[in-house]
């Protein structure tokens, strides 16, 4: 093929005990399924799952033992962290049942969904899409996938997140309102799930805003943590 221009490199997040990469397809978000963090966020109750994306090269994949480096994002006053387990899809396909789901998953990973929560704010109080709150560069930070077989028992795993060594989240991934398995069920049969998708499966309560400078450390308890910098 002759393309017009070099193609973009293939977005690539590290594999733990492995020299492959997993390159991504799709990133899939789901919002607020946590109750604790849809209540800080004004809602209540048990809503169906919704789902948002962001391009694939907004992904900053950061290796084991490094420290990755986001750029604080324009336009915003008010950049927040949203740490999140994400689900790295192995085997794709539709309509795929929720007891089916983990044939599907080929590992996990700890992800941060970072969000320009003022203009998020803006476009849900005027009924607009939240790509300008939640699909910039850079947004989607990830630590490497470790596969499902070594994951352990990761639907009851602790879920945290430091600033510049400060708790500022820490839940469970048994708080999830939607599952894993649930989840992929909503989103199968909406979109067609293809190996390489990347599922931020939602935050816990404690979201809060980061400046230039500091230091976030994102846990899972059974995965690699995760180290960004805001440049
Ligand atoms: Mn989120």
């Amino acid at each position: 093929m002759n393309y017009v221009f070099t193609p973009p490199a293939v977005v690539s997040v590290p594999v733990v005990g492995s020299s492959q990469s997993f390159a991504v397809h799709r990133v899939y978000c789901v919002g607020r399924n946590y109750a604790e963090h849809a209540k800080e966020m004004g809602f209540t109750g048990r809503e169906p799952p919704f789902f948002f994306l962001k391009p694939a090269d907004a992904v900053v994949p950061v290796a084991a033992g490094a420290t990755g480096h986001i750029t604080y994002p324009s336009l915003t006053k008010n950049f927040h962290h949203e740490i999140e387990l994400v689900a790295a899809i192995g085997v794709g396909g539709s309509n795929i049942q929720a007891a089916d789901a983990m044939k599907h998953i080929y590992g996990f990973a700890v992800g941060l969904d970072m969000t320009r929560r003022d203009l998020q704010g803006v476009m849900k109080k005027e009924g607009r899409p939240w790509d300008i709150g939640k699909s910039f560069d850079h947004s989607a930070p990830i630590g490497p996938i470790t596969p499902l077989a070594q994951a352990g028992a990761i639907e009851q795993a602790a879920i945290g997140l430091q600033v510049n060594g400060q708790d500022r989240q820490r839940s469970n991934v048994s708080q999830l309102i939607w599952n894993l398995g649930e989840i992929i069920e909503h989103l199968s049969a909406a979109w067609a799930l293809a190996p390489g998708d990347l599922i931020y499966t939602g935050t816990p309560e404690g979201v809060a805003a980061v400046v230039s400078g500091d230091t976030l450390v994102g846990t899972v308890d059974g995965l690699q943590s995760l180290t960004v910098v805001v440049d």
